[in-house]
């Protein structure tokens, strides 16, 4: 995970006037128009960006101070130059040359799932994705095939359309319906993408899940979604934490219901609970009701930010005994005896099933 307060060099509890400080001379130093062609620049700017742009909205940062991550959700922005631009823009109030209309498109980014234990939200882990995007196509070098200006246009994208309105003829622009507005027309068809400049690609790719990741964070690769003709759309990898047999995950808590018999419940017990990474000791005190939690602390998932972890929750589950053997029931009722608790009779419930059959 990229560490923002790193990127642009200030401290984690830099007020908002230094954040922007920082992030005006590094833009300025690393703006691809002071740097035309240099590869590390760029990447180095889109950082810079996106640091800033998490960093420079409250909700954002007070999210990311706790996660380590950006909610993509709310839109990090910094990985599309579109957003850098506009970024720019706000803290420098004037455009950047360079980010007019006219802009080739990024590729698109993508989504995918990757399945992991909660066992290893413990420790975080690596995992190899296989996941397909859409690359240029080598046969045709991404241009779908042979490409003709579109004739309908001569190639602007637009025509022009005369409108009769009640002020009088208006000419209105629209985009050209026969090459839907990208100015040329194929007079060959590519056979290996069928004109569409782009196939799909296999791509394996190694990602580090942080531990104490939940199902609605989302990380990002960048520039391992789709490659369009400006560049490659981001890769947005959700986890997918596959149930637990006996936990159940709440935050950083842990919760597993414990069924207690009612002899141990009443008397007491030491049980055995399973633990993410094995089983634990717990001692039930007599007297112990449905219901009633037990908290093992530190044995949880890891708590955002901290060295330490959530709890394990113990809820205690009453049994209620069925089908008795005859010795336990004859115990049982010399007990109720005892407590002065009514029960039915011996043999009263076989006679009222009796009945109901017919
Ligand atoms: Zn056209
Ligand atoms: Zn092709």
């Amino acid at each position: 995970m990229n560490d923002y307060y790193a990127i642009l060099g200030v401290d984690r509890n830099a007020s908002a006037e230094e954040i922007k400080r920082a992030y005006r001379k590094l833009a300025l130093r690393y703006h691809p128009d002071k740097n035309p062609g240099d590869k590390a620049a760029e990447e180095k700017f889109k950082q810079i960006n996106e640091a800033y742009a998490v960093l420079s909205d409250p909700e954002k940062r007070a999210h990311y101070d706790r996660y380590g991550t950006a909610t993509p959700g709310g839109g990090a922005g910094g990985s599309n130059f579109g957003d850098i631009f506009d970024l720019f823009e706000q803290v420098f109030g004037f455009r950047s040359p360079g980010s007019g209309a006219g802009r080739a498109p990024r590729g698109e980014d993508l989504e995918a799932t990757v399945e992991m234990e909660l066992v290893e939200v413990l420790h975080g882990a690596e995992k190899e994705l296989v996941y397909e995007r859409l690359v240029p196509c080598a046969d045709c070098q991404g241009q779908g095939g042979r490409r003709q200006t579109c004739r309908a246009c001569g190639g602007r994208g637009v025509v022009e359309q005369i409108q009769r309105t009640f002020f009088g003829n208006m000419v209105a622009q629209a985009s050209c319906g026969v090459c839907r507005g990208r100015g040329y027309t194929l007079a060959e068809t590519c056979p290996t993408c069928k004109g569409q400049g782009r196939v799909r690609r296999q791509e394996h790719l190694r990602v580090h899940l942080p531990a104490g990741i939940d199902e609605n964070q989302l990380l990002r690769v960048s520039g391992m979604g789709n490659l369009g003709p400006g560049g490659a759309g981001d890769l947005f990898v959700r986890p997918r934490i596959r149930p637990h047999p006996h936990l159940q995950r709440d935050g950083a808590n842990l919760i597993y219901e414990l069924r207690l018999g009612l002899a141990q419940a009443a008397l007491g017990a030491k049980v055995t609970v399973p633990g993410l990474e094995g089983d634990l000791e717990l001692s039930i005190p007599p007297g112990t009701r449905e219901g009633e939690v037990f908290e093992l602390e530190n044995q949880g998932l890891p708590l955002p930010g901290s060295p330490r972890r959530g709890k394990l929750q113990v809820v205690t589950r009453l049994e209620v005994p069925q089908n008795l053997p005859p010795r336990a029931r004859d115990l049982l009722r010399q007990y109720a005896q005892e407590m002065g608790e009514e029960v039915a009779p011996e043999g009263f419930w076989e006679k009222v099933k009796r009945v109901f059959r017919g």
